[in-house]
Formats: structure tokens, sequence, C-alpha cells
């Protein structure tokens, strides 16, 4: 048998992490397998579903590498099939036309509640036999007797009665399915075998077992995952900070880390903490999956990213810098290799957008000293020794790192300076900040022509004032 998962998020928002844990968890099931990722839109819900969310979901996929073997398929091109079995089960009597009006429902219900009952549809309309009508509306019809056993893959066994299930509406009076009908006849065309969601679908999915039967379908197996928590063990919110995946791009966190995090949230093998994507599709089993909720760690997803800035490729993290160095402004034809300038931040940067921020600086005409003691420092910096340094640097014959250390030495040494002494307002003066990879590389990278001009621009800070 092929494995078949599939991610069927609702295009009503951006992808959020816990939309992509469930995304990852279903993609490495089928790779893990050698099984079929599908991915389904689930858009029926006309009101709520925008095309801009339907993108979204897309571009997170894409950012995470989540790649998919059959679709996006849209609920909203399949109307026909679901009349098709709509009419199916109608005609089987496996679902009824109900012509009860909302006001009636309410007045029902609102009687439930006071006699202390669970409210539900008191099944009135189910053997009064009514055709279509343009107010009828479509219930399925549930078993009245019996149980539906969920074995479910991270739950264990949970048993529903069925006299605790009511008819629900699976067709609306305007002829439009609803979404809990639409997943049920999707699960059986795609043919899928394993369904991996969020736990708050767990009470859908007796329903969704007693309609494959009636329709004749082996029920798929089922994992239900529990939600992510914040870090307060509430619900995850907004308030948490991100929960979208590209803003989590946008602060500069890569795809792999956010992987590797969101693995971790809900799934471990042993202490092991850092998988490549190999690792996971190897070791993850959805029955490893834990049952309890699993909160965001961001310090630990900062940590990961860390990890993958520095041990990722240069040349790699150079050309992902790209975007956040373009978003800032910098002029990337105009400084050094972007690989190079990663190689030199690689050790210092969490995110990608702190080492743009370190990395401006090579790519910008000018720098301004913000900070005031690096202003004071400046002043007071051997005004004898920058100019001589200036001189050597002119005249050296090849502009290399070796180099410029090499000078700093000498013109540290001819002035009886320490090689700090001279080093720091060096730095000031050609990154505007007071830390930077070590000066030799900061200098050999910038070249000759900005350095030089940037230290003549700092001596006018140190020139006496009259
Ligand atoms: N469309 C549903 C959602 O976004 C998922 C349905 C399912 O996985 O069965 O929550």
């Amino acid at each position: 048998m092929t494995i078949r998962t599939r991610f069927a998020p609702s295009p009503t928002g951006y992808l959020h992490i816990g939309g992509a844990r469930t995304a990852l968890y279903s993609w490495l099931f089928a790779r893990r397998h050698q099984g079929r990722f599908i991915l389904r839109i689930e858009d029926t819900d006309l009101e709520r579903s925008t095309p801009e969310s339907v993108a979204a979901i897309l571009e997170g996929m894409a950012f995470l590498n989540l790649d998919y073997d059959e679709g996006p398929f849209y609920q909203t091109q399949r109307f026909d099939r679901y009349r098709e079995v709509l009419s199916e089960l109608i005609a089987q009597g496996h679902a009824y036309y109900c012509t009860c009006t909302k006001a009636e429902l309410e007045e029902r219900r609102a009687a439930q509640i006071a006699r202390k009952e669970k409210p539900r549809y008191d099944r009135r309309c189910r053997e009064a036999g009514h055709g279509p009508s343009p107010e009828a509306v479509v219930r399925f019809k549930n078993p009245l007797e019996g149980e539906v056993a969920v074995d479910d893959a991270v739950k264990g066994r949970v048993v529903f009665r069925n006299d605790e299930l009511d008819d629900l509406i699976i067709a609306r009076s305007d002829g439009t399915p609803t979404y809990k009908f639409t997943v049920v006849v999707d699960d059986m065309d795609m043919e899928i075998t394993h369904v991996i969601r969020g736990d708050d679908h767990l009470n859908n999915t007796p329903r969704q077992i007693n309609m494959l039967r009636a329709l004749d379908a082996k029920p798929p197996a089922y994992a239900h995952i529990p939600m992510i928590l914040g870090e307060d063990g509430t619900r995850l919110s907004k308030r948490h900070g991100a929960v979208s995946v590209m803003q989590y791009r946008d602060e500069g966190y890569l795809p792999e880390a956010l992987i590797n995090y969101l693995v971790r949230l809900g799934w471990a093998h042993g202490d092991q903490e850092i998988f490549t994507r190999d690792e996971m599709i190897a070791l993850f089993d959805i029955k490893d999956v834990h049952s309890a909720p699993a909160a965001i760690n961001p310090k630990k997803l900062l940590w990961l990213n860390q990890h993958y800035i520095k041990t990722l490729p240069a040349a790699d993290i150079g050309e992902r810098l790209r975007p956040y160095l373009m978003q800032r402004g910098a002029d990337l034809t105009s400084g050094p290799p972007l690989a190079e300038v990663a190689q030199a931040l690689q050790e210092r940067a969490k995110t990608l957008v702190e080492m743009a921020e370190h990395a401006l600086l090579f790519y910008q005409k000018d720098v301004t000293i913000a900070d005031p003691k690096s202003r004071a420092l400046i002043t007071a910096a051997p005004r004898p020794a920058l100019m001589a340094l200036i001189e050597t640097f002119a005249a050296l014959p090849a502009w290399t790192r070796e180099a410029v250390h090499a000078a700093l030495e000498t013109v540290a040494a001819a002035h009886g300076l320490t090689f700090g002494k001279l080093a720091q307002p060096v730095r000031i003066a050609v990154t505007g900040s007071s830390v930077s990879p070590p000066i030799d590389v900061t200098c050999g990278l910038l070249g000759r022509e900005r350095c030089t001009a940037r230290l003549k621009s700092a001596l006018d800070f140190t020139e006496p004032r009259p």
C-alpha cells in the first residue's frame, strides 16, 4: 500500500507555525514511507477564504521546502463532484432534506439547554421524506446506535457513541457543500491513507468515519496532534510573538532552523536536537508524536538558527543575505562578495536580519558614528598614528588581510601604541561601530579605497577644535 497523506489548510489567514508543523509531520510521514504528499486548499468558505491567503500558504510551503506530489487541489473547483456524492447519499437514504428554520432550531436549542440536555438537532426531519426546496439543507443520517472507535496514532483509542453525534448539515440551502462533508469526499477520492491534523478536528472524526462508511469507503488512519501553546501555557496567539512562517522569514530565520524547531515541538528522538532533513525522514514516526501539547521556545529557535547560520556554507548564507541587504538599501554592486561577508559574520549573527545589519557597512559609501562613546574614542584617537596608517596603507603592494595586519602592527609599534589602541579607533572609523569582525578581516573586505576614505573622514573628528 502506498502511504498517502495530505495537508488541507483553509485559506483564511497566513500559514502559522501550527499549520506548518502539521504540514511537516504529514510530509515527513509520506517521505519516510516513500508515499505521496498532497496539498489541498479547503476554500469552500467563500466569505473567509482569500486569494492572498492561498498565496501566503503556497509561499510558506515553498519557503519551508515542503514539496507536494499532488495538488494544490482547490475544493471550489470540485463542487460538481460534491453534488454528485451528495445525490448518492440522498438516493441511498444516508442523507435527507431538513426544512427546520433557524428560529425553530434556536427555540429547541434553548429548551434543551433549559432542560439541562446537550443541545443538538432533534432529527425532526430525518424520516419526514422532504424533497429539495430552496430553504432545505441536507443532513447526514448518522447511525443511531453503536459506537465509532478511532484508533488514533497519537491519542490512542477514542470511542464515540453514535447517539451522541447529531445529524450534521452537509449541504447548505443554497446547495453548497459544507466543509465537514467536502473533507470526506476528498479524503476518499484522493485515497488518503493517513490523516494527520490538529486535534481540534478529533470530534469531527467519528462523523467523517460514518460518512465514509456510508459511501463504502475505507476510513483512513488518523493522527490528531495537540496544539502548540505559548510559553505561558495558553493557546498560541500573536501576543506570543511571531506566529506566521513568513514573519519568521522576515525576522531572519532560516527554513532549516524553523523545520528543525517545528519537528521537535511535539516529537523527539532521544535527546537529539539537531536533525538534517534526511535524519528527520529516517527517524520520524507519527506514533512517537507526544500526546501532550508542546509550548513554543523562542530561545531554542534562535539557538538553532545560529547553528544553521554558522554551519551552512558561507556562499549559501551570503545568497540568502541578499534580499535582507537590498531591503535595507545596500548597494550590492559596490562591495565585497556576499559569501566573504557572510563568512566574516557567520560566527556573530543569530539571524539574517542581524547579519544584514552588521553587513550593511560593506555596501554603503560612508558610515556614521552614532554612539557617543565611540565618538569620544575617535576624538581622542592618536592622530599622527592614523595619518601614518593611511600612508602605510597607500603604499601596500597588495591589499590583503595579512598586509593590513602587518601595517597596523608596524604603525602601532612606531607610535608606541599597543595593537588594540590603534585597532579600536580604526575599527570605529571604518565601521562606525565598536564591534566588528577582526579589524584585518574587516579592512580586507572593505577594500583599500573605502578604508582610507573612512579613516580620512574620521580624522576630521580628531582635529583639534579651534
Ligand atoms: N481545513 C482544515 C483546517 O484548516 C483542516 C481539515 C483537515 O485536516 O481535515 O483546519
